[in-house]
C-alpha cells in the first residue's frame, strides 16, 4: 500500500496484538498452574523515584496480575549502591520460587548497571540483557528475546508483513533496542542496515527501507523525506513534549486532543517519527503511544512464561 496523495498511512496499533499475546501467555499459565501446582513469578526491582520508571513497573506488575503471573515489587531507595543492588539480586537468584527477574533501567548513576545485569542468572534474564542471553541472540539461538525487539517481530508478522527479503533500516544501535532488533530482521532473512548518530546522508539511508525502525529518543526526528512512498514505519521512540506550537506541528487530526494534554497535564508523548509527516508518505507506521510500548510488556509476560516452564522443565 501507497500512502500518497490525500491517502493516509494505516495505524499498526499495538492494542489487540498486545491483548491476544496476553490471552495465550494466560492460558498457558493456567496449565502450567495445574502442570505444577505454582504460578510463574516475576521480581521486579525498582531503584529511585524516577516517575517514567515507576509508571512502567506499574504497568509491568499489572500486566502479570491480568495474565495470573504472580509479580513482587522490590523498591529500593535512589541511594542504592552497587554492592547493596548486587546483594538483592544474589538473594532473588538464590530462591527456586522466582522465575523472572527484572531489574528496571535506568539505574541511578553512582549505580555500576554492566555490573547488575551481569550478576542476574541468565535463565531468570527475562529483559534478555545479559551477555550470554546477548550471545545467544547474536549467534541466532536466541533463549530470552529482549521484549522490545520481540514486540516488534510479533507486530509485523501479526499484521502479516514480509520480512524476508525486504529492506529494513534500524536507526539507533543500543543494546535494548537498536542491536537485538536488528539481529532478529536479519535471522528472518531481511536486508538490514544499522544507522546511528555518524551515519551521513541518513535521510538518503532510510530513505531505500521497506521496513524503518526508529529507536533513537528524540521527538519527531523521522520527518517525512526519510521515508520511502509505502514503507512500514515502526516507531520505538517515546519522547514528552511539553511545548504546545510543536504539539499542533507534529500532530494533526489529534493535535486538539493533545495540546488538551498539555494544559492539562503539563506534556503529551510523541515517538521517533513525525506523525503528520510520516502519515503523508509510509504505507504503515505505529502510534505513540498506543504502539511498541504495550507490545513491549506483553512479551515480557511471555519471556516469565518461558522461564518458568524451563526451569521447570515444562
Ligand atoms: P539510546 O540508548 O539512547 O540509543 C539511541 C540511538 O540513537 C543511539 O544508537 C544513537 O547513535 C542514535 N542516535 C541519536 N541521535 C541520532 C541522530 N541524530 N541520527 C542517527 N542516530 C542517532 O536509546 P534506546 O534505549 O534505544 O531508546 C530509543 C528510544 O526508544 C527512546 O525514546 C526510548 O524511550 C524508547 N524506548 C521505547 C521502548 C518501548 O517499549 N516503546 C523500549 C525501549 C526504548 P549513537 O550510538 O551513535 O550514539
Amino acid at each position: 500500500m501507497m500512502a500518497t496523495g490525500t491517502n493516509r498511512a494505516q495505524l499498526l496499533g499495538g492494542k489487540t496484538i498486545a491483548a491476544a499475546i496476553k490471552r495465550e501467555v494466560a492460558a498457558k499459565v493456567e496449565q502450567f498452574k495445574q502442570q505444577t501446582g505454582t504460578r510463574p513469578t516475576l521480581a521486579a526491582v525498582l531503584v529511585g523515584d524516577d516517575p517514567a520508571s515507576a509508571v512502567y513497573v506499574r504497568n509491568k506488575v499489572q500486566a502479570c496480575e491480568e495474565v495470573g503471573i504472580s509479580s513482587e515489587l522490590n523498591r529500593l531507595s535512589k541511594s542504592t549502591t552497587t554492592d547493596e543492588l548486587l546483594e538483592v539480586v544474589a538473594g532473588l537468584n538464590a530462591r527456586d520460587n522466582v522465575d523472572g527477574i527484572l531489574v528496571q533501567l535506568p539505574l541511578p548513576e553512582q549505580v555500576n548497571d554492566a555490573v547488575i545485569i551481569e550478576a542476574i542468572d541468565p535463565a531468570k534474564d527475562v529483559d534478555a540483557f545479559h551477555p550470554t542471553n546477548v550471545g545467544l541472540l547474536a549467534m541466532g539461538r536466541p533463549r530470552f528475546v529482549p521484549c522490545t525487539p520481540a514486540g516488534i517481530i510479533e507486530l509485523l508478522d501479526r499484521n502479516r508483513i514480509e520480512i524476508a527479503g525486504a529492506n529494513a533500516c534500524v536507526v539507533g544501535r543500543s543494546q535494548i533496542v537498536g542491536r537485538p532488533v536488528a539481529s532478529l530482521l536479519l535471522q528472518r532473512h531481511a536486508t538490514v542496515t544499522i544507522c546511528h548518530s555518524k551515519t551521513r546522508d541518513l535521510p538518503a539511508v532510510t530513505r531505500q527501507a521497506d521496513i524503518l525502525i526508529a529507536a533513537i529518543g528524540r521527538p519527531a526526528f523521522i520527518r517525512g523525506e526519510f521515508i520511502k512512498p509505502g514503507a512500514v514505519v515502526i516507531d520505538v521512540g517515546v519522547n514528552r513534549i511539553t511545548d504546545v506550537k510543536q504539539a499542533r506541528e507534529f500532530f494533526t487530526e489529534d493535535a486538539a486532543k493533545r495540546v488538551e494534554a498539555i494544559e492539562k497535564r503539563g506534556s503529551t508523548l510523541v515517538g521517533d517519527v513525525h506523525p503528520s509527516e510520516a502519515d503523508r508518505v509510509a504505507g504503515w507506521r505505529t502510534p505513540v503511544p498506543g504502539g511498541v510500548g504495550l507490545l513491549t510488556v506483553a512479551m515480557l509476560m511471555r519471556n516469565t512464561l518461558q522461564a518458568a516452564e524451563r526451569r521447570r522443565g515444562k
